[in-house]
């Protein structure tokens, strides 16, 4: 994964530009909201200080009407000369302002600077409090609802961008792990045929001593070992990734069946490399399970337990009884994994560090495969370690079963 590193930067300044240029965009419209919202509502308190002023205009007219009211002198019945209608009383024009102009108030002393007083000086008029109320509470209504629609919008997209942004990234990844896995691949499997075909023709073509022969011989068995291995792995993968990977699960006893997975591997990697130390407990335990697969999980534990730790290696194999379960720990004190690693160790192509500089051969597939195949027996793995170069320990659980009749 030598590129890693900066696409994912390059990923993340896109990200952080465009949830930028977005926020931005959402305060412009909530600044644009507020001032509308202003603006609507400064008309409207602009339309009630006007219905103040027409208040007092038709107020005014009514007066100015009474005080040019002249008697008719062609009326003879009732006529009495000099006699002016008499001016409505203030309550009569409270009513008449009332009426026409709910928001309007007749007062006797002035509320605010700006209301007028009636032409003849008896009252004022002023705007009612609770209108300008309502239009205060509906301006912070509307910031409000301006500012949660727009905090919604940016969550809303943010958290889009967000989960396009992870699942970009896993893919990314998972491409980045198959290329590697592809160069590793290839490298595992041309490794092994160089050197066979380095040692064949050293056979064929040279008269060897017995002796020599014999360790040539040795040599190619453990590079057919490895190939066999890696296609074996390969072929299981693809079974697991169809859904073909089946296991045939029948009682088995444990303990004598992990120990001798355990030496024939410790055998295959060169007696003693492992410094293998079992540990059983001496309750006889019993699960279902496919002998052939579970010693591929144990082989690929203990495959790692050698390539991951420097000689003098210290492997230890515990089996032990857990209420309805039973554990199998496959324990070293190796290079360790990290904390920030732990959790991808069995995914797909993963490999711990720098496709560069990584020393160790391997395909990233062989957690992969532990993990399906103890999935398929009802069981689970997981992975621990201290840390760095404070070695790993990887527990299979299965589920446990009394030992049967006739076991
Ligand atoms: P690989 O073919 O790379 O060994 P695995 O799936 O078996 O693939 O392991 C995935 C990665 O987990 C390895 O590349 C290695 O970095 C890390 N790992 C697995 N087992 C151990 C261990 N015992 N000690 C340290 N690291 C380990």
């Amino acid at each position: 994964m030598a590129n890693r590193a900066p696409t994912f930067s390059l990923q993340r300044i896109i990200f952080l530009s465009v949830s930028l240029v977005l926020c931005i965009q959402v305060g412009w419209w909530i600044n644009v909201q507020i001032r509308e919202s202003g603006r609507l509502l400064q008309a409207r308190a602009q339309a009630l200080n006007a219905s103040r002023a027409e208040a007092w205009q038709m107020d005014s007219l009514s007066i100015l009407a009474f005080i040019h009211a002249r008697p008719d002198p062609s009326s003879r019945a009732g006529a009495v000369e000099g006699r002016m209608p008499a001016l409505p009383s203030l309550e009569q024009r409270r009513e008449a302002i009332q009426r026409h102009f709910p928001h309007v108030a007749v007062v006797l002393s002035r509320r605010s600077p700006d209301d007028p007083a009636l032409l003849d000086g008896s009252a004022f008029l002023a705007l009612r409090p609770e209108p300008m109320l309502e239009l205060e509470n509906q301006r912070w209504h509307s910031v409000f609802r301006a500012a949660s629609e727009g905090a919604f919008m940016v969550v809303a997209v943010l958290l889009g961008f967000v989960l396009i942004y992870r699942k970009l990234a896993e893919e990314l990844d998972l491409k980045l792990r198959q290329r590697n896995f592809t160069s590793a691949v290839t490298h595992e499997l041309k490794t092994p045929i160089a050197s066979l075909r380095v040692w064949t023709e050293t056979l064929f073509t040279r008269t060897l001593p017995e002796e020599q022969k014999q360790r040539i011989r040795t040599l190619m068995e453990k590079d057919i070992e490895r190939l066999n291995e890696l296609v074996g792995n390969l072929l299981d993968v693809a079974r697991a990734e169809t859904g073909s990977l089946v296991v045939h699960l029948a009682p088995l006893e444990l303990a004598p069946w992990l120990r001798g997975v355990c030496e024939a591997m410790d055998l295959r990697l060169g007696a003693g490399s492992l410094g293998l130390k079992l540990e059983f407990t001496s309750e006889p335990l019993w699960a279902n399970a496919d002998p052939k697969a579970l010693a591929t999980v144990i082989e690929n534990l203990l495959s790692n337990a050698f390539k991951y730790a420097a000689d003098p290696r210290q492997t230890t194999v515990t089996l032990d009884g857990d209420g309805d379960d039973v554990l199998i720990v496959v324990s070293d004190l190796g290079q360790g994994i990290a904390p920030k690693d732990l959790p991808r160790v069995f995914h797909r192509f993963f490999r711990v560090g720098d496709e560069l500089t990584r020393q160790v051969a391997g395909t990233g597939l062989g957690l992969f495969l532990v993990q399906e195949i103890v999935t398929r027996h009802g069981g689970d793995v997981r992975a621990s370690s201290r840390g760095h170069g404070l070695g790993s320990a990887f527990t299979v659980r299965l589920p446990r079963i009394p030992r049967p009749a006739d076991g």
